[in-house]
This record gives structure tokens, sequence and C-alpha cells, in this order.
């Protein structure tokens, strides 16, 4: 435990690492903090918290954090330590020669999750004012960028539709490819309490987790489909609800597009997605499909069903289409638009929702606009005074596929690590190894930073000003509550970058930054500082045509697009085929004390709850390999190999495999 003697005053501020978006009183002694104290008042938490937000913010001053500007000519050289005015002198002649050299659009940048808003904003805005190219990305694109594009397309906004707190109407919660106990404990432990009342649980996910087996609860129905067989099960939900009479007849009349739903309907209505047949492509048995169909549609004893899903809906290839799928399905069913129901992403990292609202996305503006649109160009270009490009930029795979092909040359990186965190890291460190100028702003050196030639140091959440948004859409406040260690908070260090490039910017602080963002996005309107300050917090869309504190539930009485829109959902096989040298399908997860690629928790006493990463294999794979539990094993696939001490379990179904990946690659020692 970190606690430090006896606090003299409090600062209120947000947790930085789930999307639940807990509220905490960060006790002080002078400028140290003494403990973190979930907030009773906090509107997502209601002064619960977990052990990462509790325990885990020790890592703000761990001896790793970089404090000084560094340089270097070759990813081969030394650092060289340098003052901030010679770093982003360095880093911005260098983009502006590779620009020179190869053209406006051989640059780009990457946004920060675990950002604020106001930073994230702009690094968007220096990439496509100061830069002059669309190529910004998100960390998002490999979690929930699909949330935002599916739920977009069928229901016109790329956000979930409910409050936290609106489980506590639910009767029938169906839980898909998330694992709420590990990695949204606050929000787990309200579901729960509803479940204990009585409320009903489904659970699709090819692993065994700990809602199924959670004391008092009971799982009416666990679908442990095979892995990357998501679209092919809910479309089989679709086809009971079509074929056995349960559709909401009313609510689609009055609420949904007819003609989509017209051919969404006989679509799932085929013989070939009843549950029967995809049995043999999913594994789930057909009666656990239709009970499970039934249950949703029906909602329970009050008519509720809501579904709660995360990254093992999204990090599939076919993401969208499985939010599609969940989108349709709640649509056929009459479950959006009122308390207790509706579709909810829950996200990953603290601001993720935050960062695809701030314009981090190659083709879309702030507020989900697209960059094609005239008259949204024309407000950002009176706004910023530049031109902008009307064409999509890259996206970040199409960044480093870019730099292999000798096209993109820089990159701009706040606060992600995609040489650890990214698909195929090979590949990725291929891309960034290949490029001409890399700058990395960051807490710590983290393995990006490898490939980095500008090392520019980044700031904790406890060192800086602005808003988090959470997956409820709700705007939190983050204080500082000590000053930037490296002199600099992460929006400041931008800011200096975009001068340093010759593009003014010269906010005060962050409270301007969302002034010009409310100015410019509709949905974010009524939002500032002095009221999140007065009400706590407010959620998005928030403007004159919401309540004061903007809107809890969305597409009450219509969909935001108007009429919802279905889409068609057809199954298509993973490119990861089962082979006689690849046997096993690898799935990921999280455990409850460390957070992501663990660069934060990892400096943290939590790491004394979770060490290391364990490799869960089923008895009969075990032993067919002659495998005992706490064994150290070697872990190979297409793209990789790593070596992991095994867990032996039923958690997981013969021929799967799962593991956390907290930790960098280590073997036995
Ligand atoms: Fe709350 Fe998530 Fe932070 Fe835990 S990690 S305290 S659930 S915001």
């Amino acid at each position: 435990v970190i606690e430090l003697g006896q606090p003299e005053h409090s600062i209120l501020t947000t947790c930085a690492y789930c999307g639940v978006g807990c509220g905490f009183k960060a006790e002080m002694k002078g400028a140290q903090v003494v403990r973190m104290v979930p907030w009773k008042d906090g509107q997502a938490n209601e002064g619960h918290s977990c052990i990462k937000g509790r325990f885990a913010w020790g890592y703000a001053t761990h001896k790793d954090r970089i404090t000084q500007p560094m340089i270097r000519a070759k990813i081969s050289d030394p650092w060289q330590e340098v003052s901030w005015d010679e770093a982003f002198s360095h880093a911005a002649a260098e983009f502006r020669r590779i620009q020179a050299e190869y053209g406006r659009d051989a640059v780009g940048g990457i946004t920060s999750s675990r950002c604020t808003n106001e930073e994230a904003y702009l690094v968007q805005k220096l990439v496509r004012a100061a830069l002059g190219t669309n190529n910004v990305d998100t960390c998002a694109r490999v979690c929930h960028s699909p949330t935002g594009y599916g739920l977009g397309q069928t229901f016109g906004t790329s956000a979930g539709t409910q409050t936290f707190k609106s489980v506590e109407h639910t009767d029938v919660a169906l839980v898909i490819g998330a694992n709420p106990s590990e990695g949204h404990p606050v929000f787990a432990s309200r579901l729960k309490k509803r479940l204990r009342q009585g409320a009903k649980l489904i659970v699709i996910d090819p692993r065994r987790i700990e809602l199924v087996d959670s004391p008092h609860i009971h799982a009416e129905a666990h679908l442990q489909l095979k892995p990357g067989t998501n679209v092919a099960v809910i479309t089989a939900l679709a086809h009971v609800v079509v074929t056995e009479g349960l559709i909401n007849e009313a609510f689609v009349a009055e609420r949904c597009e007819p003609k989509s739903f017209a051919q969404w309907r006989d679509f799932v209505a085929r013989p070939e997605q009843s549950p029967e047949v995809t049995a043999e492509i999913t594994g789930v048995p057909a009666e656990a499909v239709r009970r499970a169909a039934r249950l949703y549609a029906q909602g329970g004893s009050g008519g509720n069903s809501a579904i709660y899903y995360g990254l093992g809906v999204t990090e599939h290839a076919q993401g969208s289409t499985m939010v599609m799928g969940i989108a349709n399905l709640a649509m056929a069913c009459g479950m959006v638009g009122r308390e207790g129901v509706g579709v909810n992403p829950l996200r990953g990292q603290n601001n993720v929702q935050g960062s695809c609202d701030m314009g981090s996305f190659p083709h879309e503006l702030p507020g989900y606009r697209h960059v094609s649109d005239t008259t949204v160009r024309a407000l950002f270009e009176s706004a910023w005074g530049v031109t902008l490009d009307p064409e999509p930029g890259l996206r970040i795979p199409n960044m480093f596929d870019a730099a292999l092909d000798g096209s993109f040359k820089a990159l701009y990186v706040q606060g992600e690590d995609p040489a650890q965190s990214d698909p195929n890291t090979q590949h990725v460190a291929a891309a960034l190894a290949s490029m001409a100028c890399v700058v990395v702003q960051d807490l710590f050196l983290n393995e990006t930073a490898q490939y980095a030639h500008v090392f520019l140091p980044g700031s904790s959440f406890l060192e800086k000003d602005g808003t988090f948004t959470n997956a409820e859409r709700r705007i939190n406040r983050v204080r500082q509550v000590m000053p930037p260690l490296a002199g600099l908070a992460d929006w400041e260090v931008t800011q200096k970058l975009a001068q340093a490039l010759g593009y003014p910017m010269a906010y005060r602080h962050p409270s301007e930054i969302m002034d010009e963002i409310a100015a410019l996005t509709p949905s974010f309107a009524g939002v500032s500082f002095d009221k999140i300050d007065r009400l706590g917090s407010v959620q998005w869309p928030c403007n004159d045509s919401t309540p004061e504190a903007g809107t809890a539930i969305m597409h009450v009485g219509h969909f935001v697009r108007g009429l919802g829109r279905f889409f068609i959902t057809q199954y298509v096989p993973s490119d990861e085929k089962i082979t006689r040298r690849f046997p096993l399908i690898l799935t990921t997860g999280r455990v409850l004390s460390q957070y992501n690629v663990g660069a934060q928790t990892r400096r943290t006493a939590n790491s004394a709850w979770h060490g290391e990463d364990r490799l869960e294999i089923h008895p009969l794979d075990a032993e067919e390999r002659g495998i005992q539990d706490a064994e150290w094993v070697s872990l190979e696939s297409r793209v990789g190999q790593t070596m992991l001490r095994a867990r032996v379990t039923e958690r997981v179904q013969p021929g799967v495999v799962y593991t956390t990946f907290h930790f960098p690659d280590r073997g036995p020692t």
C-alpha cells in the first residue's frame, strides 16, 4: 500500500485507466499525493473504485520517468539531452525537410486515448493545420474504431447509448467479448448487483470469464464460441428472433428504415443462418443460441435487455460488421432508447471515446464530420486560418505499410506505444525503423522510443488540467495536482511543437481549447470547464437542445440519424486458419491489477498481485503436449514467438489458449 502520511488538502480528478472514468480525490501533502480516495459524488463511480485507480498512481513519480527532451541522428546513436527549444526546433526542421523532399503527406501523427480531450484535439489540429495533411489516427484504430463506424452507420452516432446507472433497470444483460470483472471493475460491481437482484445474464465469450462463475450469479447461457465466429453467432441469434416471431414490430415500424429492415430480415431468416447450421462454424450448441435469443428478445421480467461489449467484438477483421450485428439485434427487439436497454461498448482506455470524438481519424474532423464535407471544412478553415485537405489521410496500418514502401517518413506519436501494443509488432518495428524521423512523447522510454529520433517528455494525469470522456459519453474533469515533472504538460508540448513548425497556437489554459472545441462542434456546444466544475460532469451531446448536463440516454423517440438502419452481417471466416503447424488459437485479455501493456501498472505495487503473464491452456491440450502447470512453454505464431509459464485450466476450451499482454517478452530467468 502506497500511503504517505496525513493529507493537508485534496483535489478532485479522474482516474486515468479504464473507460469507467471514476472520480477521485487526490489527497495531498504539499505537492505530494498522499493517497487517492474514490469520490463519493463521482457520477460514474459513486464512491467506488478498483485496485488500479486506488493504488496504481505511483508511476507518475517513478524513477524511470524521462524529464529531459532528447534527440539523436540515428536510432543506433546514444540519446543526447537537449533543451525543450532545441528538441522542438530539431523535430520541426526534420518534419519540414521531409515534407520538402517527399511531399506533404510523407508525415503524420498518432493521438493518445490516455491523454486528455484537449491534447488529442491539439495533436490532430497540429497534423491538419500545421503539417497540412489528414494523416492522423488514434490508438483506437486497434481497439474501438469499429464501434465508432458500426454505431455511426446504424444509429447515427459513434458512442454508447446509456449511462452506467441504466443497468439498474436491466432485466437481461448480454455481455459479449468483454470481461468487466477485470477490465471495468466498478461497472462490473454495478452489473453484479443487478444480477444478484434477479436480472438474467447471457455471456458470449470463448473463455469462461469470471462473471460466469461469480458467486450468487447464474449465467442463463454461456455461448462459448470459437474465436473469430462472432458474426455467425449474432446472425444466428437474429435468425431465431426473426423466425420465432420475436421481432418488436411496433418499434421497427416506427423507428427503423423499412427497406434495410426487410433486406436484413430476409437475410437472417435463411436456413444457413440457423443455429443448427452455424453450430458447425461457431461450436455453440443450437439450443443454447435459441435460449439466449428468446431471453434477450423477451427481456426477462421487466422487458429490458441491454448489451455490453468489449474488445472481443471490435478487435477482429469483422469488428465493424459485428458492431452492426449487435445494433441490428437491439433494434429488431426494440431494446434502444430508454433506461435499462441499449448498446454499450465498454471502452478500454480512459479517453478512447474522447480521442475519437476529437477528430483523431484520418477521414473525420472533430465531432465525426467527414473531411470531404465542404461546409464543415469551411468552418474549421476559418477558425484555424488554413486550407484543409478534402481527402482522407492514412490510417495507422496504412502509415506503417507506406513507411515500408518508402513514401511515409516521419511520425509524431503522443502517449501511445504501437511497437508493443499493435498487432504484428515485427511489422510495426520494421516500419518505425525505416522512418527518417520518429518523435515520441511519453512518460517512459517505451518500446516505440527505441525507434525514435526525438523524445519529448510527457506528463501524467496528475500533472495537467483537461477532460476525459468515459464510455457513457461523460466528460469528466482532470485537474492538475502537481507541476509537470518535465516543466510542460502534454498540451503545452504540442502547442510549442506547432509554434516551431510556424503555426500559431497560443492557448493559455486547456479550458480555452475546450472553448474552441465547443464553438466548432455542435455536440459539444454546451460544454465548458466552468459547467463541468459546477455540475460534476456533462454527457455529450450537450448543447441548447439538451438538458444542461447533456444527454444521459441516446436515441429516445428517434435515432440520431432519423430512422435506424439495418445492415447485412455476412460471416467471413478469419484469415487465421488452424493448421497442423499452428493448431491452437490464441486470444488475449487483461487482469484486474494490471493495465494494457503495463507501462504504468508494472511500475507500481500492483505487480505484487500479478507479476507475469501466464498462458492458459486446457488440460487436454496440455496433456497432449506434456505440459505441466507453471511450466515454461514456448509459443509460436505466424508473426512471432514468446515464452510464457503455463496455467492449465478449463477456463479455456480445447484448441484455444489465452494470455494477458501486460509484460514485455521475457523468457525464463
Ligand atoms: Fe474506475 Fe476503471 Fe480507474 Fe478502476 S481503472 S478506478 S474501474 S476508472
